[in-house]
């Protein structure tokens, strides 16, 4: 190990900064929130130091006596002979001194920091390599919750008690092992601390053999967007990865369900047309059995769970038998589609509305609001089975809707069989039928989809099926 890492206390301490520049003021932003206090002398400051609260400022040259008192000194200057005369003064007088972009001139590095405060990761190539621990900085930002320090505050208010409470060294950990990795911790990542609190009380009761009610279980309702799993959201992803059990429907393709926990138990839910009133009444009564089981029920939804999802229901049903749940949104659909397709949902141009519909039929009838949908200027998402184009189109027509109005149907968007329709409504239903398409897919309506020709990006994987740009 080429440097020894170490987290010090700079509370009250006076740190001396030599440079006004832009890294000199993340320095100083750094140093001022660990409560040290800065002093910086440089001629004059840069803007960076706009954001920069409770320094002092000596708007002058550098002299030795400045390093009188200080416990650290940064110095980020353009001026070499500055740079080296301060370092040799500094180590002379036992002085940690860090120059910036000089290791030579170094008694200390500064490390890339994650900072879930309590919580502080600090990464470090040794200097070695600054790209690779910023990357690993950044990977670690992307796998720690951002309410980490709260959760380490949360146990940390409550470690007297519990170390009170459980005398035992093995089984305390064991107990703060279940408590953070589990519902509690979890409850503390997405912000109900109250709700933590209390079942942390109720898990403690438990632990003194003091009778508790059944343990419940908590169920997650979670948008697993439309197909491309890094579309996934980061608490999405942890939630997958906590849940004893995953319901899950035909919309959620195999790639995001291999991300679940590998040993939780899967119940395939997928709706079979023409059941859904019953399907739905058996799906919501699962999730309430399986959370009373005390498990950690993953439900897990195409899109997001709040748009023609059903979410709306399944939960209601849950808050109706008192099962705590929490619903993480996903991208839905229409946002996937139009983003890998090439095709924006609004624009100065052609549209300044948007509007999400469902063309899923009930009871064999399309009953939606065809004046709204032919408006101008707006675009027109409709979620539909693939059989629906042709009535919806006929029907748009019907009320008034240009023939010539560009549209395109969007098929398995975001995934690698991800295939694009385009023409307009006079021809759309034609070139899909000729496409053979498997669904599930999105028809888009308006001026936008002309914007496809400029702005497709996303190229679809052969292996999984062509992209077929038909216009
Ligand atoms: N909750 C989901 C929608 C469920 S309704 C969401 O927010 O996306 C099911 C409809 O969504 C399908 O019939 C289809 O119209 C649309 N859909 C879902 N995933 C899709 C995808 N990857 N590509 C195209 N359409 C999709």
């Amino acid at each position: 190990m080429e440097y020894f890492p170490i987290f010090l206390d700079l509370r009250n301490q006076p740190v001396l900064i030599v440079g006004g520049g832009a890294l000199a003021a993340r320095r100083c932003a750094a140093v001022t929130e660990a409560g040290g206090r800065v002093r910086v002398v440089a001629d004059r400051l840069s803007e960076a130091f706009e954001d920069c609260r409770d320094f002092e400022h000596l708007a002058r040259d550098f002299a030795p006596d400045d390093l009188d008192g200080a416990r650290l000194v940064f110095v980020a200057s353009d001026d070499e002979a500055l740079n080296e005369r301060v370092s040799s003064l500094a180590r002379e007088g036992g002085i940690p001194v860090n120059v910036a972009d000089r290791q030579s001139l170094c008694s200390f590095i500064m490390p890339s920091i994650v900072n879930r405060s309590p919580v502080v990761v600090a990464v470090s190539s040794g200097g070695a390599a600054p790209v690779l621990s910023r990357l690993l900085r950044a990977k670690l930002e992307t796998r720690i919750p951002s309410r980490f320090g709260q959760l380490a505050a949360f146990t940390g208010s409550w470690r007297q008690r519990i170390k009170q409470a459980i005398p035992d060294a093995a089984r305390r950990r064991r107990f703060w092992e279940r408590v953070t990795d589990g519902p509690v911790g979890e409850y503390v990542l997405a912000g109900q601390t109250d709700d933590a609190r209390r079942l942390l009380e109720k898990i403690l009761a438990a632990e003194r053999g003091v009778a508790a009610e059944p343990n419940l279980g908590e169920v997650y309702l979670v948008g697993a967007g439309p197909g491309d799993p890094d579309l996934l959201t980061f608490r999405a992803l942890r939630l997958m990865q906590q849940a004893d059990v995953v319901l899950h429907d035909r919309l959620v393709p195999d790639a995001i369900l291999d991300l679940v926990r590998r040993d939780a138990e899967r119940v395939f839910v997928g709706k079979r047309r023409g059941e859904h009133a019953l399907a739905q009444e058996a799906i919501s009564q699962l999730l309430v059995d399986l959370a009373r089981q005390g498990k950690r029920v993953l439900r897990l939804k195409g899109g997001d769970p709040f748009t023609f999802g059903r979410g709306g229901e399944e939960i209601e049903h849950l808050a109706g038998h008192g099962i705590p749940f929490q619903v993480v949104p996903g991208v839905t659909a229409a946002n996937g589609c139009a983003a890998y397709a090439g095709i924006p949902l609004t624009h100065r141009d052609h549209a300044q509305s948007c509007i999400f519909v469902t063309g899923h039929t009930k009871d064999g009838k399309l009953d939606l609001n065809w004046q709204a949908l032919v408006q101008p200027n707006q675009t027109v998402v409709v979620y539909m089975g693939l059989g629906a184009v042709a009535e919806i189109i006929e029907k748009l027509v019907a009320h008034g809707a240009d023939a010539e109005t560009p549209a395109a149907v969007v098929d398995n968007g975001t995934r690698d069989s991800q295939k694009v329709i385009d023409g307009t409504l006079s021809n759309l239903a034609m070139r899909v039928s000729e496409a053979n398409l498997e669904g599930p897919a999105i028809l888009i309506v308006g001026g936008v989809v002309t914007l496809r020709d400029k702005l497709s990006w996303f190229a679809a994987n052969p292996a999984g099926g062509s992209l077929t740009h038909a216009t």
